[in-house]
């Protein structure tokens, strides 16, 4: 059966992430398109103004060119303060030697830029926002979105899909309910939701995740600038489990990044930093 939006629809949104922050971005402009009006409103919990694991959806924060093209082609236009850091290129190190890498057409200005998706390290010193998760949702808010802080306990489907979805969400700790006509899962792997609607009749599985480790190393940015400057450092030296590991450098700070084929703890964090060619 096919379903349409008609005018005045309501859609939710689970998740204030890239994946909500760009969903409505569309949304908006395809309805406007179709001169149909839609009302979005994005549920998240998490407050990306604050400084810390607490205000951040964790990642590398590495925007590639083909995303900030395409952002840019969309008018979205990340400004200055929340760029930490433009990317020449990379330089990949494995335990025999070291490749710099950069785009082959000579005089190419790449676009990449790192960002990061709070509000910088808990104890950055910084006064601006910078974060790049809620630059994205306060975009999608001037163009007609609704923000709400609020936490999506339960999806209600309707047993016929005419009728309205019904959700049970948690705002400053009052247990509320709002019904939609759409509702667009957009709340990443990270959530405790995902154990309550698997197995209900969307039909949506869990899919197979390993922990990987972030953490902010304080350098100071005269000494990132003399050391890494504007470039990415990737290392796969073959210390199991990691697969390979980065240093992306952000202003005063360097995030470190750690991906694995298995969870990856502190300790391999530490036995990384360890190692001689790191
Ligand atoms: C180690 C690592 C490094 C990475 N590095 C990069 C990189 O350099 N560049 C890059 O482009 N990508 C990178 N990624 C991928 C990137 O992090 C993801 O693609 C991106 O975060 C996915 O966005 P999302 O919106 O789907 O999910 P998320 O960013 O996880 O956002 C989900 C949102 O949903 C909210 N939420 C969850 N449950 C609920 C609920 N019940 N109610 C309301 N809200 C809820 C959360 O608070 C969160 O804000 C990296 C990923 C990892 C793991």
């Amino acid at each position: 059966m096919k379903l349409y939006l008609k005018d005045k629809s309501n859609i939710v949104v689970v998740g204030g992430g890239p994946a909500g922050s760009f969903f409505s971005h569309f949304a908006l402009r395809l309805a406007k398109e179709h001169s149909r009006k839609v009302d979005i409103t994005i549920l998240d919990g998490r407050d990306f103004i604050q400084k810390g694991p607490v205000g951040c959806n964790m990642c590398a924060g590495v925007l590639s060119e083909t995303l900030t093209n395409k952002m840019e082609c969309e008018g979205i236009v990340l400004p200055k303060t929340r760029v930490q850091q433009e990317i020449d290129g990379y330089y990949l190190q494995t335990q025999e030697r070291g490749i710099p890498l950069h785009h082959p057409k000579s005089g190419h200005k790449p676009k990449i830029i790192t960002v990061f998706r709070g509000n910088g390290p808990r104890f950055s010193e910084l006064t601006t926002n910078i974060s790049f998760d809620d630059f994205l949702l306060k975009h999608v808010a001037s163009r007609g979105a609704k923000v709400l802080p609020a936490i999506v306990e339960e999806i209600d489907l309707p047993k016929d899909p005419q009728d309205l979805v019904n959700i049970v969400y948690k705002e400053a700790d009052v247990r509320k309910k709002m019904s939609t006509d759409l509702v667009v899962g957009a709340f990443g792997l990270n959530t405790s939701l995902i154990k309550r609607i698997v197995g209900k009749e969307f039909g949506y599985r869990e899919p197979e995740s390993v922990r990987t480790c972030n953490a902010e190393l304080h350098l100071g940015r005269s000494y990132i600038q003399e050391h890494f400057n504007k470039t990415i450092y990737v290392f796969a030296l073959g210390i199991k489990p990691i697969k390979f590991a980065a240093f992306i450098p952000k202003g005063d700070y360097v995030t470190v990044s750690l991906v694995g084929k298995e969870d990856i703890t502190k300790a391999h964090l530490i036995e990384f930093m360890k190692h001689p060619k790191v």
